[in-house]
């Protein structure tokens, strides 16, 4: 098949969370099976145009009434198949893609023309295909910035050149949906009619997210509890309604990780490789982790880990939200010890800092580091996860890879990869919880320490339970091979 990724972000690019690991993953383990893969992206500032080749001449993208002139570059994907790589294309427009963010910079973190930006992008992926003469059977959008895509192909596209083309949609985060003043609707270059017929309308504001799910001939989201808990109105953004209506085109696809990156075996940031056969690596993993981080060394006290985006969603709120969150309770009253790595909203940071003070078994490093995310995922006995939603979240998947064992909120793909404690029986991967409340959390942390005193056999055997558990790329790949071919099927 020849399918089309049209995305804002793919690794090693442009990143600024899960979803470009996933573009990147899944293209190069589709073009792995012998699928002819092309990904789009802007070409932002930071993408250095000497290290890519030029596409000869330029490139006219209508949009605003008129038309805009962009260059295209290309490259191929690092890590593709020698015989089948996945080509990168880049749109290099200078006005829109040439400052610094992706979505914005911190003083102006949604950049005001955005709305124009991304619709200037969706209508640009047509162009590359005409520019290289190459039209996908699948074309395969993700997230908001490419939630155009499937509506340009059904309004206008389809009854040009594309009229054998069908459309794919992935949600990565529901709680991004690009809705914007419908003053932007014009540069579009649709009809008003096509904004209502469409679904644009988002009480009088212009929703590009919602617009591509009533478009896109298939959709999916990165686990399938996500898919269910989004067609609730707890989960849905307001968009629940949508997707009940489309429930038949609309499925979950659990993510992957990257075995090469993420494998205790094979893994360049710890200090010692390790595997279900021989854990001792594990442990040293554990002693440089208390020694990066300023924790007393000692080998028998459960080490709870933590690498987050200091965001409401991660829901920090309930851990270090000052004079309620549950760290300052966790840590004074258990033997124990927290470490943290993460960056995010100031009030966040600061009280992590103020904790890290006045608690000697909580250690924290505000930032961001690739190495240091290692050795927390393999020198922890837990990782704690309270996420308030998390459409599929890969440090959990990583930690059961590590033999460590998730704490986590019984939600979305958590709920998933992670299969609760039971004290009977010994069987499960990690410890779970319902509520998003500062005592639930308190209370499963003191349950994995207390497991971890008292139940020590049965901790060792859910780690290597875990270790076992594979989450491949291949696995995911092949449905989404399937959700294509129902989608091709109906064309
Ligand atoms: P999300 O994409 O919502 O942030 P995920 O769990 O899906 O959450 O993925 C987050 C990714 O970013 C993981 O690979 C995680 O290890 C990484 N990450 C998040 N914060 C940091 C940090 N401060 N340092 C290193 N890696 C981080």
């Amino acid at each position: 098949m020849k399918i089309l990724m049209a995305s804002s972000e793919a690794v090693p690019f442009a990143k600024t969370g899960g979803l470009a690991d996933a573009v990147s993953a899944l293209s190069l383990a589709l073009a792995k099976i012998g699928h002819e893969i092309k990904i789009v992206l802007p070409r932002y500032y930071n993408i250095n145009r000497s290290e890519l080749t030029q596409l000869e001449g330029e490139m006219g993208v209508p949009v605003g009434g008129g038309e805009e002139w962009s260059a295209v570059y290309t490259t191929e994907l690092p890590g593709s198949p020698k015989k089948n790589p996945v080509a990168v294309y880049f749109i290099d427009h200078e006005q829109f893609f040439g400052r610094d963010g992706i979505y914005g910079v911190p003083w102006e973190p949604d950049f005001l023309d955005n709305p124009r930006r991304f619709t200037f992008f969706c209508r640009a992926v047509f162009q590359v295909c005409r520019k290289i003469g190459w039209y996908p059977d699948v074309l395969h959008a993700h997230d908001w910035p490419a939630a155009l895509v499937p509506v340009f192909l059904k309004y206008g596209e389809k009854q040009r050149d594309f009229s054998k083309t069908v459309s794919a949609l992935t949600i990565h985060n529901l709680g991004y949906q690009g809705v914007y003043n419908k003053d932007n609707f014009h540069y579009t270059n649709l009809g008003w009619d096509v904004f209502y017929n469409a679904g644009f309308d988002d009480w009088n504001m212009m929703n590009f997210l919602k617009a591509g799910l009533n478009a896109a001939d298939k959709l999916n989201t990165v686990s399938p509890n996500y898919a269910r808990e989004t067609q609730t109105s707890i989960h849905g953004f307001r968009l629940d309604g949508v997707l009940r209506y489309r429930s038949a085109d609309y499925l979950g696809i659990l993510n992957g990780i990257d075995t090469n990156v993420w494998n205790p075996q094979k893994d360049k940031f710890i200090p010692k490789t390790y595997g279900i056969k021989d854990m001792s690596g594990k442990a040293d993993a554990k002693a440089a982790l208390q020694e990066t981080f300023g924790l007393p060394p000692n080998p028998d006290v459960p080490v709870v880990g933590m690498i987050t985006r200091l965001t409401e969603q991660k829901g920090v709120g309930e851990v270090f939200g000052p004079a309620y969150g549950s760290a300052w309770s966790i840590c004074r009253d258990m033997n124990l010890q927290v470490v943290l790595l993460g960056s995010g909203e100031p009030w966040c940071e600061n009280e992590i800092k103020s904790l890290s003070y006045r608690l000697s078994n909580f250690k924290a490093h505000i930032g961001y580091s690739e190495k240091e995310s290692h050795l927390i995922e393999a020198g922890s006995d837990f990782f704690l996860m309270p996420s308030r939603y998390e459409p599929c979240g890969l440090n959990q998947m990583y930690s059961l890879a590590y033999g460590t064992l998730p704490i986590v909120r019984n939600t979305g793909g958590l709920a998933d990869t992670v299969q609760n404690f039971n004290e009977e029986t010994g069987a499960g991967t990690g410890f779970m919880f319902d509520d998003l409340t500062p005592s639930a959390i308190y209370n499963t942390v003191g349950w994995a320490v207390w497991a971890y005193y008292n139940r020590r056999s049965q901790i060792e055997a859910m780690r290597i339970t875990g270790m076992k558990h594979s989450f491949s790329w291949e696995k995911s790949a092949k449905k989404y091979i399937e959700m294509y071919e129902a989608a091709c099927a109906v064309r």
